[in-house]
């Protein structure tokens, strides 16, 4: 088999893997074809790490990855900063040397730009790991309920925190990784070691769009340097020798097994890079889509789920509003106060049910803004 098709195969195996991972138990794919591979995956995966490795081995790997996967521990962190300066070494020793030697007419802007994203994103990425994704305490937990309204769905009043000790506010989530609630909780990021929460989902945000830049701009610069390679060596023109000694014009496939034999870490770079960078687009652009929509990872994961209690929960919250009319009876201010309360929960509660599966879309402007200067920094 030759160099281009099996390194297409590599590839093409990695991003399907990748995406069915990723991916595979999304509402969208969990049931179809994906979510049915993915689960394959998985437990064949499980399969083999219980029957073909001795069991002491087990033991530790499965210690180590208790530690890794299911504690607060910076061992992400340090993988983080070790690839980011390997990638950036490679490209400051191996890139910019033949750009330098070839004489790129944009070796200026190869040297300066990618180290300012670099330091952009170093900085949101300490502000990320020491910053406060919006930590809920005793202290502050009450002004954390006047942010959201209960959907009567995700979120239901009366719920409590059973290690927090504390009723859970709205669009709020106890993270097992650090032991706290966080107010409008997205997930819990192992690279960044903290929780994404309602104060910092535009620094993460920040740090995906400079991680996107960095390498997607380092991709193009190490591209640009590969052809020029190409260009200043004539290679297109050149001839090579086949296995029956005969000479033979230049083709698309010998030239990328040329270049990676002669510049394996350039290319290595190059093409790890260009994978990275379409993944983390599309990762960004998730997010954006989550900003967009007013929606966390967490209620977009718990979604399917609750639009199977909806049916039941109408009739609950019907039931609710006839009690709250009923209660009506005291002062006249009670009155007015009661029938304001439950005007604006059946409000709410009518958008819940109306086709809007999040009622807490406020128009595609307001939402961005609510993510760009959080509710919780205005009170
Ligand atoms: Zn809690
Ligand atoms: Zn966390």
């Amino acid at each position: 088999m030759d160099f281009l098709l099996l390194s297409t195969l590599y590839l093409s195996a990695f991003i399907v893997i990748t995406y069915v991972l990723w991916f595979g138990d999304n509402s969208f794919h969990r049931r179809g074809y994906v979510g049915k591979l993915r689960k394959t995956i998985i437990r064949g995966s499980y399969w083999c790490f219980h029957h073909c490795l001795p069991s002491l081995l087990r033991r530790q790997v499965e210690k180590l990855w208790q530690y890794a996967a299911y504690t607060r521990n910076p061992l992400f962190q340090c993988l983080y900063a070790i690839l980011v300066m390997a990638g950036f070494s490679t490209f400051q020793l191996d890139v910019l040397h033949y750009a330098a030697l070839y004489e790129a007419p944009a070796l200026p802007l190869y040297q300066k730009l990618p180290l300012y994203i670099l330091c952009v994103n170093a900085v949101l990425f300490c502000t990320l790991s020491m910053g406060d994704p919006g930590v809920i305490t005793k202290g502050n937990v009450d002004k954390h309920f006047k942010l959201y309204e209960f959907d009567g769905r995700l979120y239901r009043q009366d719920e409590q925190c059973r290690t927090c000790q504390f009723e859970k506010p709205a669009r709020s989530k106890h993270c097992a990784f650090c032991n706290h609630c966080v107010y409008r909780f997205d997930h819990h990021c192992l690279w960044v070691n903290c929780c994404i929460g309602g104060l910092n989902h535009r620094l993460f945000l920040g740090f995906l769009v400079s991680l996107c830049c960095l390498c997607g701009y380092i991709s193009f610069a190490t591209c640009q340097v590969a052809l020029q390679i190409v260009e200043a060596n004539k290679l297109w023109s050149a001839h090579y020798v086949d296995r029956y000694g005969r000479p033979q014009p230049m083709d698309l496939r010998t030239l990328c097994q040329y270049l990676f034999m002669q510049h394996p870490r350039m290319i290595f770079l190059l093409i790890s890079l260009s994978l990275l960078t379409i993944l983390l687009v599309g990762f960004t652009l998730y997010h954006l889509y989550l900003t967009v929509n007013n929606v966390t990872t967490n209620e977009l994961y718990k979604r399917p789920a609750s639009q199977q209690q909806q049916q039941k929960q109408k009739q609950q919250d019907k039931n609710t509003y006839i009690k709250g009319r009923g209660k009506q009876d005291k002062t006249k201010q009670k009155k007015q106060q009661v029938e304001e309360d439950s005007k604006r929960k059946m409000k709410f509660a009518v958008k819940c049910k109306r086709g809007r599966w999040n009622p807490y879309h406020r128009g595609y402007f307001h939402n961005v803004f609510e993510v760009l200067w959080p509710l919780v920094s205005k009170r």
